[in-house]
């Protein structure tokens, strides 16, 4: 069982900083005093309880954006998450309708899978919104996730169109199988109805998940070589991937994802920001 995960490769990341910077601090170097680890997302320091939400009434808050309010793990069609992430389903829609791509390049859509195409919702109530890689790699391999409202049907009236559709996300290439039986259809689990994955112009499959950094891409490792461990950050990742699928022939007319991580960077003309209240990943 693999146990990386999506979300894992930040935290330990992170932690790996502040273990080197202790060491090289003990060795005596002088420098590493002003590399103070710090947290991955920066914002306020609230004066008072009363500047933040509970935690509690904060994850019933959760369950009533979703429709869930006996938080069962089952968002309702009619909920307010549901409505959001349509409209931005339908935006995408619209503006790829009406879209010219660039030049002689093909068009192209490029999205991220988890709260993106699928929805974890199930996860985040099961795991009382606690990430744990071995427990939600039991939802991975299991297919347990339904699709995002709304984004199956955008993906599908742009592969009419004649769009290319690319995956990319920061699930590990262990998980790939998993993945794609997920979003399109293999008869294990959930099957999404997601069109199947471009296969790219060199012959790459269209759904790009995160490799081992040891089986890094030449792309990727010169894209993050200043990397702690040169191990990709997430916004380094996906950007440079994206380059790679342009520097293939392709016009990224519309970038999905539920994290800014997936947005920054470029590579893409309009980016579409998928709501998700649940997690942060820088
Ligand atoms: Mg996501």
């Amino acid at each position: 069982m693999n146990i990386t995960s999506l979300r894992a490769p930040r935290r330990t990341a992170v932690a790996a900083v502040a273990i080197t910077m202790a060491v090289l601090g003990g060795a005596g170097a002088g420098w590493a005093a002003a590399t103070t680890a710090q947290p991955a997302i920066k914002t306020i320091t609230p004066r008072s309880e009363k500047d933040v939400t509970n935690l509690d009434v904060l994850r019933q808050q959760l369950r009533n954006y979703y429709g869930d309010a006996l938080g069962t793990g089952v968002f309702a069609a009619d909920s307010n998450y549901a409505k959001e992430a349509s409209g931005v389903a339908a935006d995408g829609t619209r503006y790829l309708s009406h879209h010219r791509s660039y030049g002689h390049a093909t068009k192209a859509i490029v999205l991220d899978v988890d709260d993106t195409s699928l929805a974890t919702w199930n996860y985040e109530v099961f795991s009382n919104w606690a990430y744990n890689p071995t427990t939600n790699a039991d939802y991975v391999t299991g297919q347990k996730f339904p699709a995002v409202p709304g984004m199956v049907a955008m993906a599908q009236a742009a592969e009419r169109e004649g769009y290319a559709i690319f995956f990319l996300t920061g699930r590990p290439a262990t998980q790939e199988a998993a993945t794609l039986g997920n979003l399109t259809a293999d008869g294990i689990g959930v099957d999404a109805g997601y069109p199947k994955p471009t296969t790219l112009s060199d012959g790459e499959d269209g759904l790009f998940t995160k490799p081992d950094v040891s089986a890094y891409p030449d792309y990727l490792k010169a894209a993050c070589a200043d990397d702690p461990g040169g191990k990709c950050t997430t916004i380094h990742y996906k950007s440079a991937t994206r380059a790679h699928i342009e520097s293939l022939g392709y016009d990224i007319v519309g970038n999905f994802g539920d994290q800014y991580s997936d947005l920054k960077g470029g590579h893409a003309d309009k980016t579409f920001k998928l709501p998700n209240p649940n997690y942060y990943l820088p």
